[in-house]
């Protein structure tokens, strides 16, 4: 069967791919269009289904002759090709957009500038743990089109990035998460903060009175948009400064008290949360949250919360060399993300930060700095702008390599310090992406 409407598809990485085999599956008639080199196993798996494809370039005419493009979400809104289909009325969605078409199973989307995969995989692990049959997409691993093309699952946890939910039109998910917002991306979004938060906030458009949003209350400029704001949904914030009636919040005895009408509340002690440090509170009370507004009675929050397993290069404990210990927080790319790993160690520590600068502004991070950092190792080829903000406050060493960074924070700390890899910045001047980073720093660890 193939239905005569034409679909053509930018980008063939693991969303575009995923989209291909969907709309392909679906009888439509597929044209995937890549203006950078396709990785051979993407091709292997276009060719096995005869999806035609092309890398180097996009040929216009015949990708503007199609009734619908999927844009894949790491392609801007900006580049010719997607700015001539506009301009001609053809629909460009992202591949959540339309294989949100194709599945009638329970939604639960999460997203916010930091916390996601996290929160992701623990709201996974207790939808697991409840015995669902639950998919995990979007962000991570395999795509969410491709899921829906070849698996049967009831549940899906989707962790839905800026980018992605800028892609969104008529989708929507039955659970929403919005963890926090932070500047992050900001170059996507003309350097206005607001068009960067109106992003965030698209995870709980077309909700109905059915579907809820979760959403942390602490968080500014999450309070601050939903005065005016609206959605439909059932709000269910969770805070660590306040009581909730609805929602989750942390008590007088540091425990977290899931507060669920028509549930029995459910409390949990914090030193019994698998994840250390503030944010993973708040990470742990929106994943438990996720879990009771499905109303399935089976009591896994408590422990799935406790026994979950940590996620590499997030605050990833590597090891003690003679009573230093070594932690690897690679993933933090952004300044929110250290303030909490710095918020969270109770240690005298030695920072190694740096890498890309997106702009940080390294203000908020100084009181934290000047209480617990002892020196900051930079990392990165042009330290420029981290030497610059706290030359003043502490000691500011320089190095260009993993292996060297680990060396020097080695000899300046002393036995009970921590050495922290917490860089605040990208990762792309010294290495192909954050995991290896991280990598590099653990086997400097180790070779110590
Ligand atoms: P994301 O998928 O949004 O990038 P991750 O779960 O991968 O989030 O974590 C990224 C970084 O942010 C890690 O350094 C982690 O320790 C930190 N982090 C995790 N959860 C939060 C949170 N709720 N608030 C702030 N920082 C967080």
């Amino acid at each position: 069967m193939t239905k005569t409407t034409n679909i053509a598809i930018l980008g063939a990485g693991e969303s575009g791919v995923g989209a291909a085999l969907l709309a392909k599956r679906q009888g439509f008639t597929v044209f995937v269009s890549d203006f950078g080199r396709i990785k051979e196993k993407y091709k292997n798996e276009l060719s096995a289904e005869n999806i035609e494809w092309e890398e180097g370039k996009h040929s216009e005419e015949r990708i503007l002759s199609s009734a619908e493009i999927i844009k894949s979400p790491g392609i801007s809104d900006k580049v010719s090709i997607v700015e001539k289909a506009k301009e001609k009325g053809i629909a460009v969605i992202s591949e959540i957009e339309f294989a949100g078409r194709y599945t009638n199973a329970k939604l639960i989307g999460i997203t916010g500038s930091n916390g996601k995969t996290t929160t992701t995989l623990l709201t996974y692990h207790i939808l697991n743990k409840a015995g669902l049959n639950v998919g995990i997409a979007g962000n991570v691993g395999t795509s969410f089109a491709k899921q829906v093309a070849n698996e049967d699952f009831e549940y899906y946890i989707l962790e839905l990035s800026s980018f992605q939910l800028d892609g969104l039109v008529d989708f929507k998910v039955d659970v929403s998460v919005l963890l926090n917002i932070t500047p992050d991306h900001l170059d996507r979004y003309e350097y206005r903060f607001e068009n960067y938060v109106d992003s965030k906030f698209r995870i709980t458009n077309n909700q109905t009175n059915e579907d809820f949003f979760i959403y942390c209350k602490d968080d500014k400029a999450i309070a601050k948009a939903l005065e005016s704001k609206k959605t439909k949904a059932k709000q269910l914030p969770f805070s660590i400064k306040e009581e909730i009636k609805e929602g989750a919040y942390l008590n007088k005895n540091e425990e977290i008290v899931f507060n669920l009408i028509n549930q029995e509340p459910q409390t949990m002690s914090i030193h019994d949360l698998a994840l250390n440090g503030k944010h993973n509170i708040y990470n742990s009370m929106a994943a438990g949250i996720a879990y009771k507004v499905l109303d399935l009675r089976k009591e896994v929050v408590r422990e799935s919360l406790s026994d979950f397993q940590n996620v590499e290069h997030r605050l990833e404990h590597i090891c003690y060399v003679n009573g230093i210990e070594f932690i690897n927080d690679s993933k933090a790319t952004n300044v929110n993300a250290v303030w909490y790993a710095l918020e969270s160690i109770n240690k005298p520590i030695v920072w190694i930060a740096g890498g890309v600068d997106k702009g940080n502004d390294y203000e908020e991070l100084i009181p934290l700095v000047k209480d617990k950092v002892k020196a900051l190792v930079c990392l990165g080829v042009d330290n420029s702008r981290l030497v610059e903000a706290f030359k003043d406050v502490i000691d500011v060493y320089e190095t260009s390599s993993a292996k060297d960074a680990v060396k020097l924070s080695y000899k300046l700390g002393a036995k009970g310090d921590l050495v922290l890899l917490s860089p605040a910045c990208a990762s792309f001047d010294l290495f192909d992406n954050y995991e290896e980073r991280g990598l590099e720093f653990r086997k400097a660890v180790r070779e110590l």
